[in-house]
C-alpha cells in the first residue's frame, strides 16, 4: 500500500479499492492541476491485466451475496453511501476541482449533491420497484429483474464524479457488483469514494475500483469473459474497440458519447436569454458532452444576437477555479488544448472566420472563449466534436433551413431551441435530432428520464427504469391459469 497524500488539506489514497481493502500496482501514472499545471497533485496506482482480474474475481465472489439480498436491504447500503457522500461535500468538491478544474463552486453546490442523489435515487426506484404482471391467452404473466452479474463502469475524465455516480448506482441498485474505472486524467475524486465505500460498510467485492489507462487495465476488464455489463462514458473511438470486446463476449454493452448539439434561436425567442445560455455554453471551457456547441440562429436577429452573445461571451472570467470570480477554468491536459487548438488553427487555414478569441493564454492550458464562423456547413468545427470552449455560429432563414442545420451532423446527443411559440416548440421539438431535445432552457434533467444519444453519440438509454432493465436479465414467467393452486 503506498501512502497516502495530501490535496488542499484533504487525504487521498494512490491505490486501488478492490475486495474491500487498498491494493496498490508497481508502476504509477501522474495526475496534476489543470489550471496549475506545474503541480503534480500524485502519482497513482497503474492498474494492469493482473489487477483487472484480482478486481474481476473480488466481483465475481461478491455477486451472489449482493444479488441475493432483497432491493431494500441493498438499499440500506446505497442510503448509508449517499449520506457519507453529502457529509464529505467539502473534501470531494475541493479535490475534484484540483484534480479536474471544475468551478469549485459549482461542485460545492450542485455536482457532489447530485453525486449523493444518483445513489438515493436509484436505490428509492429499484425497492420500489414492482413487477408487471398481466394476464393473456389463458396464461398469467410476469416480468421478473435477475440481477445480471459484474459489471465494468468506464467514465470519462469531465465531470467524473457526477458520471461515476450516475453509472455506477443502478448497477449496484439492481443487484449487480460493479468494477469502476475512472479516467487517468481525473482519478482523485473516484478514489476517495472508494474510502466512503469502505465506511458504508459494503461486502467486501461489492464495488471496486481500480485505477490506470484505457489501453492496459481498461482493456482487460472489458475483455473478461466474468463481465455481464458494460456500461461506458467517452469518446466514439473507444467505444467503438470497447464494442468489439463486448461483441466478441455477446455481454450487453452501453456508450454514452460525444455531442455536437445545435442551439436553435429563432426570431421569435427571448433573443437575451438565448444569448446569455449560448455564451453559458462556454463553461467548464466546453468539456461538457451535451453542450449546445453549433449556434444556428434565424437571419433576421443575427447582428441583435451576436452583439448580446458578444457581451456575456466578454464577462467570462478565465482563472483558478477554486476562486468564485472565475467563470471558466482550464482544458484538463496540455495534450487537449492542443488538439483544440488544432481544430482551430485548421479552420483559419481552412478559410472559416476566427469571430472571437482562438488563442491559447500563456501555453498554459487556457483557452480564450472562441467563435468559428465556418466558410460552410461542411467544416470541420461544424462537424466534429472539439470538445473545448469553441462554438460555431450560422444562421437560416426559414425554419425548415434551421432545423435541417441542426440535424445535419453525424452525431444526436441533445439539441437546445429557443422560440417564444408553443406551437413552434412542440413541432420542432419534434423533428431536432436529440436524445434529450431543450426547449428555452438547458441541463434540466429527471433522473427517471431516459438519457443518451442518436447516431455515434451512443447506444442504449441511461436513466431510471431503462438503466435498471440494462443492469437485470429479464424473464417472463407464464404460469397457466387456474392449472395450479
Ligand atoms: P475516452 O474515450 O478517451 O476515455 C473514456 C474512458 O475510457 C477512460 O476511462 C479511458 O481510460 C477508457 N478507455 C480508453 N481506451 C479504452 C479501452 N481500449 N478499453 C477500455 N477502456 C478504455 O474519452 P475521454 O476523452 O475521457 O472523454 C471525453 C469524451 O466523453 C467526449 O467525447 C465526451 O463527449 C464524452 N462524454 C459523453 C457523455 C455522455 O453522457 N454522452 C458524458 C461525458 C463525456
Amino acid at each position: 500500500m503506498r501512502n497516502r497524500f495530501m490535496i488542499e488539506g484533504v487525504s487521498v489514497s494512490p491505490d486501488h479499492f478492490i475486495n474491500g481493502k487498498r491494493v496498490s500496482s508497481p508502476s504509477t501514472f501522474e495526475t496534476r492541476c489543470p489550471f496549475d499545471w506545474a503541480n503534480k497533485l500524485a502519482d497513482i496506482s497503474r492498474g494492469d491485466a493482473e489487477t483487472a482480474a484480482l478486481a474481476v474475481t473480488a466481483a465475481t465472489n461478491a455477486f451472489p451475496i449482493w444479488a441475493n439480498m432483497t432491493s431494500a436491504e441493498r438499499r440500506k447500503y446505497l442510503h448509508r453511501l449517499s449520506d457519507l457522500i453529502e457529509a464529505n461535500q467539502e473534501h470531494l468538491a475541493i479535490v475534484e476541482c484540483m484534480d479536474m478544474a471544475m468551478l469549485h463552486e459549482s461542485l460545492r453546490l450542485r455536482v457532489i449533491a447530485r453525486g449523493a442523489l444518483n445513489f438515493r435515487n436509484y436505490a428509492d426506484l429499484a425497492s420500489e420497484h414492482t413487477e408487471r404482471v398481466w394476464s393473456s391467452k389463458g396464461t398469467a404473466n410476469r416480468v421478473i429483474r435477475h440481477p445480471a452479474g459484474p459489471a465494468v463502469i468506464i467514465t470519462p475524465w469531465n465531470a467524473p464524479f457526477m458520471l461515476s455516480t450516475w453509472k455506477c448506482a443502478p448497477a449496484l441498485a439492481a443487484g449487480n457488483t460493479v468494477i469502476l474505472k475512472p479516467a487517468e486524467w481525473s482519478p482523485l475524486s473516484a478514489s476517495l469514494l472508494g474510502d466512503l465505500i469502505e465506511q458504508a460498510g459494503f461486502p467486501p467485492g461489492v464495488f471496486n475500483i481500480v485505477q490506470g489507462l484505457g489501453s492496459e487495465i481498461g482493456n482487460a476488464l472489458v475483455n473478461d469473459p466474468r463481465v455481464k455489463r458494460i456500461s461506458f462514458t467517452g469518446s466514439v473511438a473507444t467505444a467503438r474497440v470497447i464494442g468489439k470486446a463486448a461483441a466478441e463476449n455477446i455481454v450487453p454493452f452501453t456508450a454514452e458519447l460525444g455531442g455536437k448539439s445545435p442551439l436553435l434561436v429563432f426570431a421569435d425567442a427571448d433573443i437575451d436569454a438565448a444569448a446569455k445560455k449560448a455564451a453559458g455554453q462556454y463553461d467548464d471551457s466546453g468539456q461538457v458532452c451535451m453542450a449546445g456547441t453549433r449556434i444556428i440562429v434565424e437571419d433576421s436577429i443575427r447582428d441583435i444576437f451576436l452583439e448580446k452573445f458578444h457581451a456575456y461571451a466578454d464577462a467570462h472570467v478565465l482563472g483558478d477555479s477554486r476562486d468564485a470570480t472565475t467563470t471558466m477554468s482550464a482544458l484538463i491536459h496540455p495534450t487537449h488544448a492542443e488538439r483544440v487548438m488544432g481544430f482551430i488553427d485548421r479552420a483559419s487555414a481552412a478559410g472559416d472566420i476566427i469571430e472571437r478569441g482562438g488563442n491559447r493564454v500563456g501555453g498554459s492550458n487556457f483557452i480564450e472563449p472562441t467563435l468559428i464562423i465556418p466558410r460552410s456547413n461542411d467544416s470541420e468545427a461544424v462537424q466534429n466534436e472539439i470538445f473545448g470552449p469553441v462554438l460555431t455560429f450560422q444562421t437560416f432563414s426559414n425554419e425548415t433551413e434551421g432545423v435541417a442545420l441542426a440535424n445535419s451532423t453525424a452525431y444526436g446527443l441533445s439539441a437546445v431551441i429557443y422560440t417564444g411559440s408553443a406551437e413552434r416548440a412542440e413541432r420542432v421539438g419534434r423533428v431536432v435530432r436529440g436524445g434529450t431535445v431543450w426547449v428555452n432552457t438547458f441541463l434540466v434533467r429527471d433522473l427517471t428520464a431516459p438519457f443518451g444519444g442518436i447516431g455515434i453519440s451512443g447506444l442504449g438509454r441511461e436513466g431510471g427504469d431503462y438503466a435498471l432493465d440494462f443492469h437485470s436479465d429479464l424473464k417472463t414467467l407464464q404460469i397457466l391459469e387456474d392449472s395450479v393452486v
